[in-house]
């Protein structure tokens, strides 16, 4: 389509030439056609036409457009007030200036001249220099006003060329609204059909990890999953980045802990960074408000990028993630500064400017040795300046890079966070910290001098011998660095450090990057275990076990009991599930079960309406797409039942690949009571059935 709008023609107007000046003289008497021709003669601008036969002076006139006629009043066969009439009537010579010329000065043929459309009287002969005058001025007017007229006529054109240009415009703009809508539900469509066998894939195999099988069986099953997750994000990275570039995205504005938001993002990552080796730090600076008003999930998406490029791209050393406040742009609100900083490859200086691009990366050669789609970097620049901030990054080859990005929130909360309340129990506590990171150590300080404990920290385990043997020693706590005590040397070092006088009596708690089970902490010598990066929240509750001098247990890690009938035992619930692919079925229920459920199964709304008709569901998973009834006609009549009795209201929770903007809205404001989309993830899951769990207790009492 061609959408350069016409060329306008502007200066047409100004530019147009002037015409010569022409008189025509209509007069039956040659004598005189003389005399006027010799009054203008030394005039060059002035040309003379001469029409003697009054009857053929409208032809004349018609054909040479003068600027004025010079008409005689008393002619053979037509006289000069009915030639005048003719002129007016005529298109092509009805303004044309007429100057009459009469033998003398009569008032009633005058009066008559000029309302028959004269525009001058003059008695013949008149003198030369009136005559050239009263010529030139009539012509002058009468030429102006021809190309004022012109240049009306070329405006008004224009303006019709502009309405032309803006209707096209409209109905350009117009179809690319169309295609661009066409585009955002396409890709909604497209995500929702890949979503829904992606679930039958992940779902399928995770539940196939949990069933006996050969090791090379395992490595494939393995293989199939992490191919599903990393297809999985790379659909979500395409989704994420349409969103952003069709303007789509619109940023939430709740409030959430800002810390739980970091810490959610680096344990998700921990296994990973586990897998290398390497340390991953949460140092989030104290002043920051427990509370922050603003979009907590992409702000964890952008922490989630950053992270897992930073230990995709760190072979050893540590991926520090710190945050800290400053006063924001306006009053009330706070700017917070992040940094994820690792000791990785590195990024060449020439090549750092094209890093936020979108599917850019470093070189080729990375990208088959790490994978990815080249979209993580412009997603999240882009989704910091959304939250009015900026993104840039400072790296050396070889040495590391840390990416800078600034969010603007507004404070939430004034108070000191839930986690800096320590019992009095805490304070005065000799602590030895053990742990070769620095970074590790100093957030460990910050905890420790918050609660008032007192610190002693050291990075190695001679150093840490020798504190405990040195004179008048006595710790209530050692807490010791898995990694660095060695994964199998852990017993034997818990003895040694507890056999030395300053130890003798000290609890050990032990900083893993590993989940230890509860069970198996006697089995190490250790009181309790806290998962790292270190939440200050586990870390005091498993100080309050130590002091406490009760059963060593990690009260953060009931993962073991969590599955089967314990959970479901804990959170009893009568469940239904709704949705009408027979894959997606089998997979929920399993999943379910492996929680300790046993749920029932409904293909569309009509058959959740039957079935709410003899039991009484807790919580019912709503597939949003069914046939015949869809999830959100089903929640509004599963409403509508229940009108007025909230509380007996089986909970529903809309279950669905839709992962477009305003799906979630969309399945809150037909009544459902949460979301979960698909694929659906086992963790996620228990997560629901807790809150719904709980709040169908409280509902009962
Ligand atoms: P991808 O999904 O391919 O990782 P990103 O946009 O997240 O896409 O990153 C683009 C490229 O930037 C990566 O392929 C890599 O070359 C480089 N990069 C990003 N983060 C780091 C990092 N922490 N260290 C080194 N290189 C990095």
């Amino acid at each position: 389509m061609n959408t350069t709008p016409p060329a306008l023609p502007i200066s047409r107007a100004a530019s147009l030439p002037l015409p010569a000046t022409m008189v025509l003289l209509v007069d039956d008497q040659a004598i005189v056609a003389e005399a006027v021709r010799r009054c203008l003669a030394n005039q060059p601008d002035l040309a003379f036409h001469y029409c003697a036969d009054p009857l053929k002076a409208v032809a004349l006139a018609t054909q040479l457009r003068p600027s004025v006629i010079l008409q005689d009043l008393v002619m053979p066969g037509v006289d000069g007030l009915e030639l005048l009439k003719q002129y007016r009537a005529n298109a092509a010579t009805c303004e044309t200036p007429v100057i009459v010329l009469s033998t003398k000065e009569d008032p009633k043929v005058k009066g008559e001249a000029f309302e028959l459309g004269a525009n001058d009287y003059l008695v013949k002969l008149p003198d030369r220099v009136e005559l050239v005058a009263r010529v030139r001025f009539h012509a002058q007017f009468y030429l102006n006003r021809l190309q004022r007229d012109e240049a009306y006529r070329a405006l008004r054109e224009s303006q019709q060329q502009l309405v032309d240009s803006n209707t096209a415009l409209i109905s350009l703009n117009q179809k690319l609204e169309e295609a661009t809508k066409a585009k955002s539900e396409f890709l909604a469509n497209m995500s929702h059909e890949i979503r829904t066998p992606m679930n039958g894939v992940i779902g399928m195999t995770s539940l196939l990890l949990d069933t006996p099988m050969t090791g090379e069986q395992r490595d494939f099953v393995d293989i199939i999953r992490s191919s599903s997750e990393s297809l999985l994000t790379i659909i979500n990275d395409i989704l994420d980045f349409s969103k952003i570039e069709s303007g789509k995205i619109e940023l939430e504005t709740h409030p959430y802990e800002l810390r739980a938001c970091v810490e959610e993002a680096l344990e998700l990552l921990a296994p990973k960074a586990a897998e290398k080796g390497l340390d991953l730090v949460a140092a989030i600076d104290c002043t920051v408000p427990s509370l922050v008003v603003g979009d907590v999930t992409r702000l964890r998406q952008i922490i989630v990028n950053l992270v897992s490029n930073a230990i995709k791209f760190t072979a050893q050393g540590e991926v520090v993630v710190s945050v800290r406040p400053e006063p924001g742009p306006a009053a009330g609100e706070l700017t917070l500064r992040f940094a994820v900083s690792d000791t990785g490859i590195g990024i060449p200086a020439e090549k750092q400017d094209r890093l936020f691009q979108s599917f850019s990366q470093v070189d080729s050669s990375t990208t088959r040795h790490f994978g990815g789609t080249g979209l993580g970097l412009a997603i999240s620049k882009r989704l910091a300046e959304l939250m009015g901030g900026v993104m840039r990054v400072e790296s050396t080859e070889g040495r590391g890079s840390t990416f800078h990005f600034n969010i603007i929130v507004r404070p939430g909360d004034t108070g000191p966070a839930a986690w800096r309340k320590a019992p009095a129990l805490l304070t005065g506590k000799r602590v030895l910290h053990i742990e070769d990171n620095a970074a590790q150590r100093q957030v460990f300080a910050q905890f420790a001098g918050a609660w008032g404990l007192t610190l002693m920290a050291v990075a190695d385990l001679v150093a840490a011998e020798r504190a405990l043997a040195a004179e008048g020693a006595a710790f209530d706590c050692i807490a010791l660095d898995h990694e660095l005590a060695g994964t199998n040397a852990l017993p034997t070092t818990i003895r040694r450090l507890r056999a030395l006088p300053g130890g003798a009596t000290a609890a050990v708690i032990v900083l893993s990057a590993q989940r230890l089970r509860a069970a198996d902490l006697p089995m190490l010598g250790a009181d309790a275990a806290v998962f790292k990066p270190v939440r200050p929240v586990a870390l005091l509750e498993s100080l309050m076990v130590a002091f406490n001098g009760g059963a060593a247990q990690d009260r953060r890690a009931p993962a073991a009991s969590a599955f089967g009938a314990a959970f479901a035992a804990t959170h009893p619930l009568r469940l239904l599930l709704a949705d009408d692919n027979a894959v997606n079925q089998k997979v929920g229920a399993m999943l379910l079960h492996r929680l300790g459920y046993k749920t029932d199964l409904a293909a569309n709304g009509l058959e959740v309406l039957q079935a709410l008709d003899t039991t009484p569901y807790d919580l019912i998973f709503l597939d949003v797409q069914m046939p015949e009834m869809d999830g959100y006609e089903t929640a509004r009549r599963v409403i509508a039942r229940w009108q007025g009795r909230n509380p007996g209201r089986p909970r529903m929770v809309a279950m669905t690949g839709n992962a477009m903007q305003g799906d979630r809205e969309k399945c809150l404001e037909a009544g459902m009571d949460d979301y979960i989309s698909k694929p659906v993830r086992v963790e996620e899951l228990k997560a629901m059935l807790t809150r719904w769990g709980q709040n169908a207790k409280t509902a009962a009492q």
